[in-house]
């Protein structure tokens, strides 16, 4: 059977879901065993043009150039799947969209010389092409990324559920953190985490982005109810997918 022909690309990002890819240790030979990677600039001395049966991307799409490279990477790739919450709904890289700055301002902040720069704001891939899969959070969960490939060989959709992560930690029996008065995204994000944070102690980030019908504007209240200033909710909302209508719902509710 021919192997298909996958590829790895990067746009604005810390690489750390590139790099969970090679941490993958207990599947990785299966999984490089499975497939042919053509690209894959992280991990491979010797890397091909396209065209390949799925690509996968991540990071935000944030210049000029990366949105050129980005429509060519469509065109190549049979199937496109958004790596990460950078990829998938602008991720960190979006904070910079409702910082308050000009793009100028922005760049001249960061950098010390501007040379060519050219920025525009930070957006999830879809924004600007088809998209066919998506593997959300921060970094990627790794079990999603392995049910989509084992997914793509057999040709199905991998189907995620995105209900919320409080089913999750309801699930783990978790004590809930927002009723010990810590601020937990739980209610509105997309579960696949396992309900990860929460399960530490630690209240939901939002890394994931938006759950199913979530209710973002009453979480906005009930955060703000629990002495959060505005300011501190609009974080809350705008930190992984503030480019969201839902999440932008919750920024945008005080
Ligand atoms: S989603 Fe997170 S881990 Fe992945 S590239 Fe973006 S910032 Fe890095
Ligand atoms: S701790 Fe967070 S995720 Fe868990 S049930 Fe409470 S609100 Fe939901
Ligand atoms: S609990 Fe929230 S912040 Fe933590 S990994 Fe899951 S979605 Fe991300």
């Amino acid at each position: 059977m021919t192997k298909p022909t996958v590829a790895f690309f990067k746009f604005s990002s810390c690489a750390g879901c590139q790099l969970s890819v090679l941490n993958l240790e207990p599947v990785l030979l299966d999984i490089v065993g499975a497939i042919d990677i053509r690209y894959f600039v992280m991990a491979k001395r010797e890397n091909f043009e396209g065209p390949y049966d799925i690509g996968f991307v991540e990071g935000a799409v944030t210049s000029p150039r990366e949105l050129l490279e980005l429509k060519k990477i469509r065109e190549e790739c049979s199937i496109l799947v958004a790596q990460g919450s950078c990829a998938c709904h602008g991720g960190l890289p979006s904070i910079k969209n409702y910082c308050g700055m000009t793009q100028k301002e922005m760049e001249e902040k960061v950098y010390s010389e501007l040379w060519d720069l050219k920025s525009i704001p930070a957006q999830g891939i879809d924004y600007y092409v088809k998209v066919d899969a998506y593997l959300r959070g921060c970094p990627m969960n790794l079990g999603e990324f392995v049910t989509l490939v084992k997914s793509a060989l057999k040709g199905i959709n991998p189907l995620f559920r995105y209900h919320s992560i409080c089913n999750e930690c309801k699930l783990k029996e978790n004590n809930c953190l927002l009723l010990q008065g810590i601020p937990c995204m739980g209610p509105v994000t997309a579960a696949g985490c396992g309900a990860e944070c929460p399960s530490l102690g630690r209240g939901c980030e939002g890394c994931r982005g938006p759950a199913s019908d979530c209710n973002a504007a009453s979480l906005a209240r009930t955060f703000a109810d629990m002495g959060l200033s505005k300011d501190d909710v609009v974080r809350k909302f705008r930190k992984y997918a503030g480019n969201t209508p839902e999440f932008s719902k919750g920024a945008e509710a005080l």
